[in-house]
């Protein structure tokens, strides 16, 4: 019982952190003299998936790679999982191994095959054994429908393949949260149905989920909540279903006019 009350003090004092996925709490970003985000406040429960959309340019890359770290906030606080992300770069690992990121552009190792992009986080920072490694990468790659192209290079493959390949990936270091940064949106129209399966199926197993994607069917099928970006700021945030009949703010009414 100390042990536990005083874990939890030295990782966090904020209440309910133990129960969260995601805290964000008045967050603030600059690039130099560019203020990217403003004031953001969020919190994501476990199991959640929440959808966030908004134009080009409003902040979202930059909130969510703030979740594990590829971009680094100058005010309020980011607690992932209980643990919040400061300078220390032992928290900053501890987060990562918890959070899987999925990129638009797959950023999958060109020289090395399906089956050794998916060992070689898990082998070399895991230190896992190459057998188990392999074990475990063959069964994301069956679940998401490729184990026949695990001996081939990210070349030989399609678009909708290589970006599972990269979900597949992120799996294989059994992450509790996964990030995506608009995962369909670099891909032929014919090959972003399977990525978006992928995805759903994931959703369905309750994994925590944050994605940028204007894929707004996905949206109400899966999301719990949908929060629309613009100018660096949560302009608004809201169950599927009351986002897309009635929402709050012209400037959401205004985007979902051109994107629906
Ligand atoms: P979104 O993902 O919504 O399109 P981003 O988070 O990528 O938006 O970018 C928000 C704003 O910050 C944009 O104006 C972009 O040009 C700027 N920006 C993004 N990354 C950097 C960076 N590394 N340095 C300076 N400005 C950046
Ligand atoms: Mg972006």
């Amino acid at each position: 019982m100390t042990t536990t009350t005083t874990a939890r003090q030295t990782r966090s004092s904020v209440d309910s952190a133990s129960e969260a996925a995601v805290q964000m709490i008045g967050v603030h970003k600059w690039y130099g003299e560019f203020h990217v985000l403003r004031d953001i406040n969020l919190t994501v429960q476990r199991g959640e998936r929440i959808v966030i959309c908004g134009p080009s340019g409003s902040g979202k890359s930059t909130m969510i790679r703030c979740i594990n770290r590829l971009e680094e906030h100058q005010k309020g606080r980011i607690i992932v999982n209980g643990t919040e992300l400061t300078g220390d770069l032992k928290r900053i690992d501890e987060v990562r191994r918890d959070v899987g990121m999925v990129f638009q552009h797959f950023n999958l190792f060109p020289h090395l095959t399906i089956l050794e992009n998916c060992t070689l986080a898990p082998i070399w920072v895991k230190k896992m054994p190459k057998k188990e490694a392999e074990e475990i990468a063959m069964k994301y790659l069956t679940r998401v429908k490729i184990p026949e192209q695990a001996n081939k290079y990210p070349g030989q493959l399609s678009g909708g393949q290589q970006q599972r390949v990269a979900i597949a990936r992120s799996l294989c270091m059994n992450p509790k949260i996964m990030l995506f940064d608009e995962p369909t949106s670099a891909l032929d129209p014919e090959m972003v149905k399977e990525v978006l399966d992928t995805m759903v199926s994931l959703a369905e197993e309750g994994m925590t989920m944050l994605c940028v994607t204007h894929e707004m069917g996905f949206a109400r099928q899966v999301a719990d909540r949908v929060i629309f970006m613009d100018y660096g700021q949560i302009v608004e945030m809201n169950t599927p279903d009351a986002f897309f009949k009635n929402p709050q703010h012209e400037r959401t009414r205004q985007f979902l006019a051109q994107i629906l």
